[in-house]
C-alpha cells in the first residue's frame, strides 16, 4: 500500500533529525512545496532558530496554519521499539520523534494548503482572503527567537492574522475529542531573602533568613488566588527551588533564595499576582529582592466563526463532539493570540509526545489534514467577516 500524501510527508519530516533549534532542513522542504502551490515564502532566521512564513493572497480575512518543526531529543534511542528517525510505520501506526508533535500535524497543514491551493481555479466558491503558515524551529526550547519574532516582524508592516489553527496533539483518547481555547498564564519568580551570615552560637549577632522564610513560605503556599471558571482551573503556586547555607552547619546563611511558578488564569491577573505577594512581603517585614519571569500571558478564545467551525468541522470528519479546553502547559499561542486573532489549538493524540516510541495514527494524519483543509475553505467563502 502506498503512503497517503500527508504520511508521506510527515515520513519525510520526521526523517530530519530536527531537534531544537536545528530545523534539519525542514522548513526548505515545506518552503519548496509551498511555493509549487502559489505560496510566497520567506525565511526569517533570527540567531540560531529558522523561521518560515509563507503566504498565498493579499487580501484578508488572513487564515494561519501554525506550529513548529523541531523536536525534543530522542532520550535513549536504543529503548525505542523503532529507531526514532527512520519514520517506520507498523500496523498504520507512524514511529519517530515529533510523529504527534508535530511533524504529522505539520504534513496535513501542506497538504490541507496545497488542496485548497489545487482548486482554487476551478473552484466554485473561489476563496476569499488569504492562507498563510507559519512555522518555527525553537518552540521546545527557549522560545525566544521564534514564533515571537515572527509576530514582531509581521505586526511591524501591519499584516493582522484574523483565524489561527496552531497544530499541537490537543486530542486526548481518540482524533477530535479535545481542542484547546486557550491557556494558563505562567509567572516564575526568583525571590532572595536577605540575612545577616553569623555563627549557630551567636544567633543574636544574626539573621538567619532561613528562618524567616519559612512562616512567609506556609503563608505564600496556601494562599487562594481564584476559584478558577468555566474555562480555567484554579490558579496554582509551587515551589520547585529553596536554596540556603554554606554547606558548613555551624554557619547562618547570608540568604535564602526561593524559587516559584504560578499557572494562572486570567482571574488573577499577574499584575494583581505580584502585588499580593509583595504585600506579603512587606507583613513579613523581608528584606527581599525579586525577580519576576512574565512568560506567558493567559489567553482564551472564545465562541466565534473559527471554535464554530472547527467544532462543526471534527463533527463532520470524525463523528465526535469535541470538547474545549485549556489544560496543558504554554504553547506559542501565547505570542499570537495577543495580536487580536482568534486561535485555537487543535492536533493528533498527544500521549506519547516527549516520551520513547512517540507515535501517531497514519488515518488520523488524513483525517486531521481534512478538518484542517475543510475549517479554512468554510471560513474563506463565508462573506459575512
Ligand atoms: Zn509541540
Amino acid at each position: 500500500m502506498t503512503d497517503s500524501a500527508t504520511l508521506a510527508l510527515a515520513r519525510e519530516l520526521v526523517r530530519r533529525p530536527s531537534v531544537t533549534p536545528d530545523d534539519a532542513g525542514c522548513q526548505q522542504l515545506i518552503a519548496e512545496r509551498l511555493q509549487a502551490a502559489g505560496f510566497i515564502t520567506e525565511h526569517l532566521r533570527f540567531g540560531a532558530v529558522d523561521n518560515l512564513w509563507a503566504r498565498r493572497g493579499d487580501t484578508g480575512p488572513l487564515f494561519v496554519f501554525a506550529g513548529h518543526t523541531d523536536v525534543v531529543p530522542t532520550g535513549e534511542a536504543s529503548r525505542w521499539s523503532q529507531a526514532p528517525f527512520d519514520a517506520n510505520v507498523v500496523n498504520g501506526v507512524l514511529y519517530g520523534r515529533g510523529a504527534a508533535d508535530m511533524k504529522g500535524s505539520v504534513a496535513a497543514m501542506i497538504t490541507a494548503c496545497e488542496r485548497l491551493a489545487a482548486d482554487e481555479g476551478d473552484h466554485a466558491e473561489r476563496l476569499q482572503g488569504s492562507i498563510a503558515v507559519l512555522l518555527t524551529s525553537d518552540e521546545e526550547g527557549p522560545a525566544r527567537d521564534g514564533t515571537r519574532r515572527v509576530m514582531e516582524t509581521l505586526d511591524a508592516r501591519d499584516e493582522s492574522i484574523d483565524y489561527c489553527l496552531l497544530g499541537e496533539p490537543s486530542s486526548t483518547d481518540v482524533l477530535g475529542d479535545v481542542m484547546r481555547l486557550g491557556r494558563r498564564g505562567s509567572l516564575g519568580a526568583r525571590l532572595t531573602i536577605k540575612g545577616r551570615q553569623g555563627h549557630v552560637a551567636y544567633p543574636h549577632l544574626a539573621d538567619n533568613p532561613v528562618h524567616r522564610a519559612a512562616p512567609f513560605l506556609a503563608e505564600l503556599v496556601s494562599m487562594e488566588w481564584d476559584q478558577g471558571d468555566e474555562h480555567f482551573p484554579p490558579t496554582t503556586l509551587q515551589v520547585s527551588n529553596i536554596a540556603a547555607g554554606t554547606g558548613a552547619t555551624n554557619v547562618i546563611p547570608a540568604e535564602c533564595t526561593v524559587d516559584f511558578n504560578l499557572r494562572y488564569s486570567p482571574a488573577t491577573p499577574a499584575e494583581r499576582i505580584k502585588s499580593r505577594i509583595q504585600s506579603l512581603i512587606e507583613a513579613h517585614a523581608l528584606h527581599t529582592s525579586i525577580a519576576w519571569n512574565d512568560s506567558a500571558r493567559p489567553f482564551l478564545t472564545g465562541n466565534g466563526a473559527l471554535v464554530d467551525t472547527l467544532q462543526t468541522v471534527i463533527h463532520e470528519v470524525t463523528g465526535i463532539q469535541v470538547e474545549g479546553n485549556t489544560a496543558g502547559g504554554t504553547s506559542d499561542g501565547r505570542f499570537i493570540a495577543p495580536s487580536g486573532a482568534q486561535l485555537v489549538e487543535f492536533g493528533p493524540i498527544n500521549a506519547s509526545i516527549h516520551a520513547l516510541d512517540e507515535h501517531v495514527n497514519a488515518s488520523d494524519l488524513d483525517l486531521l489534514s481534512s478538518i484542517y483543509e475543510t475549517v479554512a475553505r468554510r471560513l474563506l467563502t463565508q462573506q459575512d467577516t
